[in-house]
């Protein structure tokens, strides 16, 4: 039989399962595809999981050939599958083809009684579309002619804490999803046959929408959002946590925000955001000045920055736990009068003890601690809380003497530049255009993570490493000195 001039693969079927054009584009047109570095992590994350995986399994043979050798891992899975003197009956990464398909599959158990297909998700729980993932391998695989009786998604166990060095036992879950994935065989083929036109078709004409973020973040958003006439300057998506309401306005036929009168608009916060975005004046609610200037001195004002493992590398941590790795702290004694301390660790090591030992002293002597989105410091807080109890008393006194400059800001301000968001970098350039993130070599939060991921590798050289501290320190000194000049933009 003469093989198929593009294969599908699972990841193909799901990109197809997305978006038609995703999956032609994929195939077509990949130049066009543009991964974030933050998506990028997330994948050598969840690899460093699928490897350690095998370990928790119980080891295996590794099918050796890669994704770009297909024909050969198909010859080594079948000879390993042959062997009738194959001592262990696990396979890691074995290859399958079936009808114009070619999947890997993560683990696989040969069992006289019926096989076993295992997918591992760096995930805390199975999702729906983990289902459709073991749906096509599990076709693709009985296809093959292995009868497959059996399928488990192995994820990672949230509730694990890391106690002995090199110790996972407990951090992979496997849960039986046989009945889930069995249900959904039948539609395979239908998707399948579809989708083989799709590739062998002209480009599909597809606008972008909410499927271009669901399941999936598509990495074509820039290629296709180019490729479409401009939309107006202040479109109705713009209004905060819009979703679908944004979706019935664009149904009712509006499209720029500025059109959409106010009895359209069903919140007093879509009002205002619509009202400012009309007229171009900025809200400035009358209380606002009041509430800023009363905030006791002397004032520390903190922010955090944090690193999430799935595998956690620190004892004592928890997979996908955010573990503070940064601070910085502008110390305002009285009005005007300035000091500044930070805290920044970037040898790989565990640093949440000297993180707390610095921070403590850092505010010491502040009547309050300014910070912008308090759930995500005092969350970080407490948990340090519990990880050192004999400090927990002064960490506890911070998140007591905390005031969040965000919810003021939401409630009392709006410039229409920030378009419909009140993070603080949508925010800062409205009262301070001088101190836009662009300038900055880490500019965000993914930024400032990627920025620390590599300064730990012990791949990076010195002088690349220092030039990440450095960024990741401008960086974190900007969120504050930004609370600052908030905290400062209507004093008389
Ligand atoms: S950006 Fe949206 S429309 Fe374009 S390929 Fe991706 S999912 Fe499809």
């Amino acid at each position: 039989m003469t093989p198929p001039r593009h294969w599908l693969s699972k990841s193909r079927i799901q990109s197809g399962r997305q978006c038609h054009k995703r999956l032609w584009l994929e195939i077509h047109q990949r130049d066009a595809l543009q991964w974030s570095g933050a998506a990028q992590a997330r994948l050598d994350e969840g690899t460093r999981f699928g490897d350690l995986a095998r370990d928790l399994l119980g080891g295996g043979h590794l099918i050796a050939a890669d994704h770009l050798h297909a024909d050969e891992a198909l010859a080594q899975t079948n000879a390993l599958l042959g062997d009738a003197r194959t001592d262990n009956p696990r396979l890691f990464e074995p290859a399958f083809a079936h009808n114009g398909v070619r999947v890997r599959v993560d683990a696989f158990e040969c069992d006289p009684a019926g096989d076993a297909l295992i997918e591992i998700k760096s995930t805390t729980s199975v999702k729906e579309e983990h289902l459709w993932d073991c749906a096509i391998q599990t076709w693709v695989a009985r296809g093959a002619g292995r009868r497959v009786a059996r399928i488990q998604l192995g994820h990672v166990d949230s509730s694990f804490v890391y106690r002995l060095p090199g110790d996972y036992t407990g951090l992979l879950s496997l849960v039986d999803i046989t009945r889930h994935v069995d249900a959904l065989q039948p539609k395979i083929r239908g998707i399948v046959d579809t989708l083989k036109r799709v590739v062998q078709d002209t480009q599909p004409a597809i606008a972008r929408g909410e499927h271009c973020t669901t399941p999936y973040g598509c990495p074509f958003q820039s290629h296709c959002s180019a490729g479409e006439p401009p939309g107006p300057e202040y479109p109705v998506t713009l209004l905060p946590r819009a979703g679908k309401f944004a979706g019935r306005l664009a149904d009712a036929g509006y499209t720029d925000l500025r059109d959409v009168p106010d009895a359209a608009l069903l919140s007093p916060t879509h009002q205002r955001v619509a009202e400012v975005t009309r007229t171009g004046k900025t809200y400035v609610s009358p209380e606002l000045p009041a509430l800023l200037a009363d905030i006791p001195y002397p004032r520390a004002y903190l922010d955090f920055e944090s690193i999430a493992f799935v595998v956690p590398r620190w004892l004592g941590t928890r997979p996908f736990q955010q573990l503070p790795f940064q601070f910085s702290c502008h110390m305002e004694l009285q009005p005007g009068v300035f000091a500044h301390q930070e805290f920044l660790d970037v040898s790989g090591n565990s640093c949440l003890q000297a993180f707390v030992e610095a921070l403590i002293p850092a505010v010491d002597g502040a009547a309050s601690i300014i910070v912008y989105n308090q759930a995500f410091e005092a969350t970080r807080l407490r948990e340090l809380a519990e990880m050192f109890p004999q400090h927990a008393d002064a960490l506890n006194a911070i998140v007591a003497r905390m005031v969040d400059l965000l919810p003021l800001y939401r409630k009392h301000y709006y410039h229409r530049d920030q378009r419909g968001s009140w993070s603080i970098k949508s925010v800062l350039p409205t009262v301070a255009s001088e101190l836009d993130y662009a300038q900055l070599d880490v500019a965000g939060g993914e930024d400032a993570q990627m920025a620390y991921l590599r300064a730990i590798d012990p791949a990076t050289d010195a002088l690349e490493r220092e030039r990440l501290r450095e960024g990741l320190l401008a960086y974190c000194h900007r969120d504050t000195w930004a609370m600052v000049r908030l905290a400062h933009a209507f004093d008389d």
